[in-house]
């Protein structure tokens, strides 16, 4: 497995691999790898010829009063994990290589970023595609693995893609849990004891709303007030939103019609968390 850190190492690798025509798979990541990391990397390996994942904690998607400084970096047991999965190269940049002191572009999705997390976090989209853009244009992969956990980025970056018209395919893979079904977060560290068995509660919650969907519940009051409830249970946890949407455009629904998506955001004490359920409306409404 390859470490290369600055950008002119990686454009002479990526010249290195075009001749050979083989299907790059990229992962890009914040590090602090966890299981949810590893499992979009086996699904690139399982897929693509060659493995690329990015290790960068990019400055550009924390707000002014958001955890950049305590964000957990654990660059050597990272490396270790991505090696034991087989990844071919691992791409961490310097943050003052990557964004060097004259640095002036933005690149920003507009509607879909709108709400929600958007809302949450005014500045955090806007990071999170300049970040990918830069990187999707060093790595030139053909297959990108995004996480359901992240769903409302997951829809701007394969917006980001179509915009662009560039030639790679998105892939979504599923989130994965702790056994009570929090998602697994390198957030979730940061949780008391006290804390960590009351953030299980959110995926509970989305769970009730999906069930209640499945069981032909349409009107989405009801179904927010029964999730809402579920979390009223827990004494510390503050409600952020938590709404039914729909899956495509994240505009929020009064009835639920075709696929849709709960979202969900907490505050638990100084820990943010974030998750999400898909569901389908099984009746059709006249
Ligand atoms: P991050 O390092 O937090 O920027 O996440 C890198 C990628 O891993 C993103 O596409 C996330 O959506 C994905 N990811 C993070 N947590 C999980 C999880 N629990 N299950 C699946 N994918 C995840």
């Amino acid at each position: 497995m390859r470490v290369i850190h600055s950008v002119r190492s990686l454009h002479i690798w990526r010249r290195t691999q075009e001749s050979l025509d083989i299907q790059v798979g990229f992962v890009p990541t914040m590090g602090a790898l966890h299981a949810g990391h590893l499992s979009l990397i086996h699904r690139a390996r399982k897929q693509c010829g060659i493995v690329v994942v990015s290790i960068f904690v990019n400055p550009l998607q924390f707000g002014p009063a958001e955890d950049l400084g305590r964000y957990p970096r654990s660059f050597i047991a990272d490396r270790r994990l991505c090696r034991e999965a087989g990844v071919d190269l691992v791409f961490a940049p310097r943050p003052d290589e990557f964004y060097p002191s004259d640095f002036q572009t933005t690149v920003m999705v507009n509607r879909l970023t709108r709400r929600w997390e958007g809302e949450a976090r005014p500045t955090h989209f806007q990071g999170v595609t300049t970040v990918v853009t830069k990187l999707f244009t060093v790595v030139r992969p053909h297959v990108v693995y995004f996480g359901q956990k992240d769903y409302q980025q997951s829809l701007v970056v394969n917006q980001l893609i179509r915009d662009f018209n560039w030639d790679m395919r998105m892939i979504r893979c599923p989130t994965i849990r702790e056994s009570d079904g929090l998602a697994v977060s390198s957030r979730n560290r940061y949780l008391p004891a006290n804390q960590r068995t009351q953030a299980g509660l959110l995926s509970r919650a989305l769970g009730l709303g999906v069930d209640a969907i499945k069981n032909g519940e349409c009107r989405v009051r009801t179904i927010q007030s029964k999730m809402q409830k579920m979390l009223g249970k827990a004494s510390d946890v503050h409600v952020e939103y938590l709404a039914v949407c729909d899956a495509n455009t994240l505009e929020p629904l009064t009835q639920v019609q075709g696929t849709v998506v709960l979202l969900g955001a907490i505050r638990l004490g100084n820990v943010r968390l974030i998750d999400n359920r898909l569901a389908h409306c099984p009746r059709k409404i006249r």
